[in-house]
């Protein structure tokens, strides 16, 4: 497989062509953002952290039935990956409350939900990604057909399920995260982007310490230890 031209360079990851027009490669930078970007920084190693914990939740989830974008890991940093149009909506499914939703709604931070609660955010940075409602999605055609929605929810629960069990096994409370998804040429939803503590939360079960991204958002330091730490923990072998 040949890499090349940059197709696209964003926050945590570039993506470039490859010789096939079906595959990309993903490769993960060491750059953390946070705040719509308003924050920023840098963490050597953190973007081989990410694409090592991404490529095992990716496998994890594929062997649960969940269709997703990863074809191969290439290297320490690149995953080859299917070449797809995101559909523009950050799909949010959090099971504790904190980050976003205390502080729009009023929750105290820590409460666990009475559900797994999914939420879509229209992935505009020019917009701040703006949480959104059904309609509003409809409204800017960012799906085809509602039933695409539904399809967007039940994959968000779903997942949810098997990474809440899968990282409860693993001494990790999964507090909330955020997937996207994808299409193929023929309408296919996959799975895409990435899932690591850039994307997720995650507290540890017995002292709630913050496994994530968190620590850079909140100046706690102590970053890539967390990310090594949440590596550690999936690469030990559990049943
Ligand atoms: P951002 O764009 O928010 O700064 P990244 O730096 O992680 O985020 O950039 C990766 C970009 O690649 C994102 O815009 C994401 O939607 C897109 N992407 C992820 N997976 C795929 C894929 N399989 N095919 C095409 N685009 C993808
Ligand atoms: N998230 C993300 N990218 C975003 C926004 C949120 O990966 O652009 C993740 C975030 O890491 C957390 C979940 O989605 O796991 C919910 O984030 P929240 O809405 O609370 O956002 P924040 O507090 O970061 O503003």
């Amino acid at each position: 497989m040949q890499q090349k031209e940059l197709l696209y360079e964003g926050k945590a990851k570039k993506l470039y062509k490859t010789d096939d027009e079906n595959l990309l490669i993903a490769e993960f930078k060491d750059d953390l953002t946070a705040f719509n970007a308003l924050k920023k920084g840098f963490e050597e190693g953190k973007g081989a952290l990410n694409a090592k914990i991404s490529a095992k939740i990716f496998k994890m989830l594929e062997e649960n039935g969940i269709k997703t974008h990863l074809v191969e890991v290439l290297d320490d940093r690149r995953h080859l990956v299917r070449n797809l149009k995101i559909i523009p909506i950050e799909v949010v499914v959090r099971n504790i409350a904190t980050g976003s939703l205390t502080k729009r709604l009023g929750i105290k931070d820590g409460t666990v939900l009475p559900f797994s609660l999914v939420e879509f955010y229209y992935k505009d940075d020019d917009l701040g990604d703006p949480l959104i409602n059904d309609e509003h999605a409809l409204l800017l055609e960012l799906v085809e057909h509602e039933n695409e929605l539904e399809e967007l929810k039940r994959l968000g629960r779903e997942i949810n399920v098997i990474m809440k069990n899968y990282f409860a096994k693993r001494g990790l409370k999964l507090v909330d995260f955020k997937l996207e998804f994808g299409k193929d040429s023929e309408g296919k939803i996959y799975l895409a982007d990435e899932i690591s503590p850039d994307s997720c939360r995650f507290w540890d079960m017995e002292t709630n310490e913050k496994l994530d991204k968190d620590r850079f958002r909140e100046g706690l330091g102590g970053v890539k230890v967390a990310y090594e730490e949440v590596l550690k923990r999936i690469s030990e072998d559990i049943k």
